[in-house]
C-alpha cells in the first residue's frame, strides 16, 4: 500500500526569448522577454508537475510529455498539470501543501503572487494557504543574475486519502 506520506521536490529552468509570452503559474506576466520552450515554457508549473511525479516515484515531465512529441508543441503547461494531478488522484494521494521558489533577477515578481497562487489554488483544488511563492535573485551572478533566464524549485508533500 502507498506510504501514508511521500514528499516531492522539482527544479526546471527556461532562457528568456524576445517575442515569446512570458506564463507563469499560469498567468501572464507584462515582459520584454518571453520563456522559451517546446509548450508554452511555464516554468513555475513544470517544476511544480516534476515535484508532484517525483513524491509519486514516477521519473519527471520529459518522460511523460516529451518535447519530440508534436501533441506538446505550444501546450498550456495547466493542461498538463491537470494530467499529473489525475495520476495524484489515481495514486490515492491528495497534495497537503507546495512550496515554490523562483529563482530570477529580473521582472520583479511578487506583485504577481497573489494572482499566481489563487490560479494555483484553483488547479490544484487546495486553499491558498496551503501553497507558497518566494523568489530570489543571485545577487546578479552566473546567467539568471544577468537575467538570461528563470529557475523555478517546488517542494509538495502528498497524503494517502482515507478510504470508504
Ligand atoms: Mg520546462
Amino acid at each position: 500500500m502507498t506510504p501514508y506520506y511521500r514528499v516531492g521536490h522539482g527544479f526546471d529552468v527556461h532562457r528568456f526569448r524576445r517575442g515569446r509570452k512570458f506564463i507563469l503559474g499560469g498567468v501572464r506576466i507584462p515582459h520584454a522577454f518571453g520563456l522559451e520552450g517546446h509548450s508554452d515554457a511555464d516554468v513555475l508549473i513544470h517544476a511544480l508537475m516534476n515535484a508532484l511525479l517525483g513524491a509519486m516515484g514516477k521519473g519527471d515531465i520529459g518522460i511523460h510529455f516529451p518535447d519530440t512529441d508534436s501533441r506538446y508543441k505550444g501546450i498550456s503547461s495547466e493542461r498538463l498539470l491537470a494530467r499529473v494531478l489525475r495520476m495524484v488522484d489515481q495514486e490515492g494521494l491528495g497534495l497537503m501543501n507546495g512550496d515554490i521558489t523562483l529563482i530570477a533577477e529580473k521582472p520583479r515578481l511578487a506583485p504577481f503572487f497573489p494572482e499566481i497562487k489563487k490560479n494555483l489554488s484553483r488547479l490544484l483544488k487546495v486553499p491558498p494557504s496551503r501553497l507558497n511563492i518566494k523568489a530570489v535573485t543571485t545577487e546578479g551572478l552566473g546567467w539568471a543574475g544577468e537575467g538570461r533566464g528563470i529557475a523555478a524549485t517546488a517542494v509538495v508533500l502528498l497524503r494517502r486519502k482515507r478510504r470508504g
